[in-house]
């Protein structure tokens, strides 16, 4: 599957919103991905996410986990892919933690997936969780990665789609300065 036809999907889904939003990193942008949008779609969501995939095949991941909630269907469905389990982690008080009884073996390699990157703090977040419970984190990968390659994950890294968008902080934000406000789609908490 090629970043346009990935687009392509965002697009056709009414997913891929133009606007002055305030993104969970803080920054401003004119541009927000609403992956939900797309993943409402079982179909898409695993065909998207075999897509992904394919980019792990021979690393012998035996566990997929997401940062919930924007990760859970791209952890569900990029581990039937694989034909491994899907976990997702969960905030307490702020902080990502494995809760509902899931377990990562010591040693176990692990697969770390989001719907989008922006800065990579989420996935870095879950990637520690992984660490913390005895998980080797073998790689990770978004649908989307927004930072256009920027982000530093600190282990292999795939996506489906490379995005350069523009974002920047409330100071130099140029939609700002027209007196437009920002609207927060969609917040870390919610995440
Ligand atoms: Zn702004």
């Amino acid at each position: 599957m090629t970043s346009e036809e990935v687009l392509d999907i965002y697009r056709q889904t009414g997913a891929l919103l133009n606007g002055h939003f305030l993104l969970s990193s803080g920054l401003h942008s004119s541009q927000y991905l609403q992956s939900a949008l797309v993943l409402q779609q079982p179909d898409t969501a695993t065909r998207l996410c075999a897509a992904l995939a394919t980019h792990f095949k021979e690393l012998r991941i035996e566990a997929v986990i997401a940062p919930a909630l924007g990760g859970v269907f791209v952890s569900h469905e990029t581990a039937r892919a694989l034909g491994v389990r899907a976990l997702f982690a969960e905030r307490v008080a702020g902080e990502l933690a494995l809760r509902r009884g899931f377990t990562i073996k010591p040693g176990e390699r692990v697969l770390v997936v989001e719907d989008v990157i922006t800065t990579g703090k989420s996935t870095k977040e879950t990637i520690a969780v992984v660490n913390q419970a005895g998980g080797v984190v073998v790689a990770a990968g978004s649908l989307v990665d927004r930072s256009n390659g920027k982000a530093d994950i600190g282990v292999l890294y795939k996506s489906l789609v490379m995005l350069d968008v523009p974002a920047y902080t409330p100071e130099n934000c140029p939609l700002c300065k027209t007196g437009s406000v920002p609207v927060k789609p969609g917040s870390r908490g919610l995440k």
